[in-house]
C-alpha cells in the first residue's frame, strides 16, 4: 500500500500538533504509529490522501450511523448553513431534536444540549452532585467518560490503549471523590455503598462497555446498579454517548429495560457534528440553570447546524426497516468473524449488540478490564495491518469497539469477511 502522502503529512503535522493529531487515539501508536490522512468519506468508505480506499468500521469513532456524507444530512446542512451557523439565541431546531431524543428514550423528560460527550458526562455529574448534595462518584475500571479531570481514573479508550496512568495535571483533590469498581461486579459496588453510606452522589456507567473493546453487561449487573443506587438515594447515570441509538434505537436503557435517573449522550446524536446532551428525570433537570442553581452553559450549544445533523440522522434511523437492516448486517458480519476465527484456529471472542461489535483475541470470555487486558494485543496489531492491506479500516486498538452504518450493505460485509479470512490466515 502506497501511503507516501500520509507519511509526509504526518511528519509536518507532528511539528504543528502534539503527536500530529487532535485526539490521541488517531495516532495509531498501538499499531505502528503511522496514521492515514483522509481526503474523503462516502457511505461506508474512506479514501486517504494517497487514493487508497477502505471500508470503514471506525465511522468517526461512532457518530456516523448513516455512513459518511449521507445525502439527506448533507442537503439539510447546506440549507441550514445558508440561514446562519449560530445565533446564541433559541431556535426551533432545539425543540425538534429534543422531541426526537425523547421519542426514542422516554426516560429523558428534559434535555440540555452541549458540544461533546465529555461535556455531557461532566455536566451530568455536576448535576448529580448538586441534586444529592453529595460529593463521591463511582465509575468502573476501563469505562471511558471523556477527559474531565474527575473521570481520568482507570479510564478506557486512549488512556487504556496508550497505557497511560492517571494523567499528570489532574490534582489529587479532584479525583479524591472518585471511587472505582470492576465492570460487571455488583458486589464491589455494594461494598462501596456499605463503606460510604449516604455519601455517593452517583454511579456512572457505560451500560455496554465500548472503550475497552466491546463488553456487554452480565445478567443482573445493570439491574443491581439500579437497585443499590435507589436504596441509598444516589443517582444512576447511564453514559450512552456510545451506546445511544447504537445498541438499540432507544439505547441500552431500552434494550435492557433499566430506568437511569440521568443519561449522557453524544456521538450519533450529532450525526457527525459536535453535539452532546444530558437529560433525564424532570425534577433533577429542573436544577439546571436558569430554572435552578446548577450552572452549565455553552456559546455554541444547540447551534442550528449541529441540531440539523442530529435531527436528520435520528429521523432516518426511525424510518421503518432501517433498524432491522442494521441488525441483519451486524449479524452477518459477526457470524463471518466467528467462522473466520474458528477456521483459522485462532482463539477469539466476538460480541455484538445492534450496530456495535468487538473482537478480542482471547480464549476466555471478556467481562471486565482485567480480562480485556489479558488479550493478545500483539496479534491484534498484525491483524490491524493485514486488514488495512485488504482495504478494511478498523480501530487501531484492541480496546475499541467497531461500528457499522446503514451504508454497510451485503457487498461491504462480504468483502470484509473475505478480508478477515485472509488476514487471519497470515497471523
Ligand atoms: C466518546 C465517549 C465519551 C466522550 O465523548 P467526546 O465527544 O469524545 O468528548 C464519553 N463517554 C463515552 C462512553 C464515549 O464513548
Amino acid at each position: 500500500m502506497n501511503n507516501q502522502n500520509s507519511i509526509n503529512l504526518f511528519k509536518e503535522a507532528k511539528e504543528l500538533l502534539p503527536g500530529g493529531v487532535d485526539s490521541p487515539v488517531r495516532a495509531f501508536r498501538a499499531v505502528g504509529g503511522q496514521p492515514l490522512f483522509i481526503a474523503k468519506g462516502e457511505g461506508a468508505y474512506l479514501t486517504d490522501v494517497d487514493g487508497n480506499r477502505f471500508i470503514d468500521y471506525v465511522l468517526s469513532w461512532g457518530p456516523l450511523i448513516l455512513g459518511h456524507a449521507h445525502p439527506q444530512v448533507v442537503g439539510a446542512l447546506q440549507a441550514a448553513a445558508a440561514d446562519g451557523t449560530s445565533y446564541g439565541a433559541p431556535s426551533p431546531l432545539e425543540n425538534e431534536l429534543a422531541r426526537q431524543v425523547m421519542a426514542l428514550m422516554p426516560n429523558i423528560e428534559m434535555v440540555r444540549f452541549v458540544n461533546s460527550g465529555t461535556e455531557a458526562t461532566m455536566s451530568a455529574l455536576r448535576l448529580a452532585r448538586a441534586f444529592t448534595g453529595r460529593s463521591k462518584i463511582v465509575k468502573f475500571q476501563g469505562n471511558y467518560h471523556g477527559h474531565a479531570d474527575m473521570l481520568l481514573v482507570q479510564a478506557g479508550s486512549g488512556v487504556a490503549t496508550l497505557g497511560l496512568p492517571d494523567s499528570p495535571g489532574v490534582p489529587a483533590a479532584t479525583v479524591a471523590d472518585t471511587l472505582t469498581a470492576p465492570f460487571n461486579d455488583i458486589e464491589a459496588v455494594r461494598q462501596l455503598f456499605d463503606q460510604f453510606p449516604g455519601q455517593i452522589a452517583a454511579v456512572i456507567v457505560e451500560p455496554v462497555a465500548g472503550n475497552m473493546g466491546m463488553i456487554p453487561p452480565v445478567e443482573g449487573f445493570l439491574a443491581g446498579l439500579r437497585d443499590v443506587t435507589a436504596s441509598d438515594g444516589a443517582l444512576l447515570i447511564f453514559d450512552e454517548v456510545m451506546t445511544g441509538f447504537r445498541v438499540h434505537p432507544g439505547g441500552a436503557q431500552t434494550l435492557f429495560d433499566i430506568k437511569p435517573d440521568l443519561t449522557a449522550l453524544g456521538k450519533v446524536i450529532g450525526g457527525g457534528l459536535p453535539v452532546g446532551a444530558y437529560g433525564g428525570r424532570r425534577d433533577i433537570m429542573e436544577m439546571v440553570a436558569p430554572v435552578g442553581p446548577m450552572y452549565q452553559a455553552g456559546t455554541l450549544s444547540g447551534n442550528p447546524l449541529a441540531m440539523t445533523a442530529g435531527i436528520e440522522t435520528l429521523k432516518i434511523l426511525r424510518q421503518p426497516g432501517v433498524w432491522d437492516g442494521l441488525e441483519a448486517m451486524g449479524a452477518k458480519l459477526v457470524n463471518g468473524l466467528r467462522s473466520a476465527a474458528a477456521n483459522a484456529n485462532i482463539p477469539a471472542s466476538v460480541n455484538r449488540l445492534g450496530t456495535m461489535f468487538g473482537l478480542f483475541f482471547n480464549e476466555e470470555p471478556v467481562t471486565n478490564w482485567d480480562s480485556a487486558a489479558r488479550c493478545d494485543t500483539e496479534r491484534f496489531g498484525r491483524y490491524f495491518q493485514a486488514m488495512l492491506e485488504q482495504g478494511v479500516y478498523i480501530a487501531p486498538s484492541q480496546f475499541e469497539s467497531g461500528f457499522i452504518s446503514t451504508a454497510h450493505g451485503e457487498a461491504e460485509i462480504e468483502a470484509t469477511v473475505t478480508a478477515v479470512e485472509q488476514a487471519l490466515a497470515v497471523l
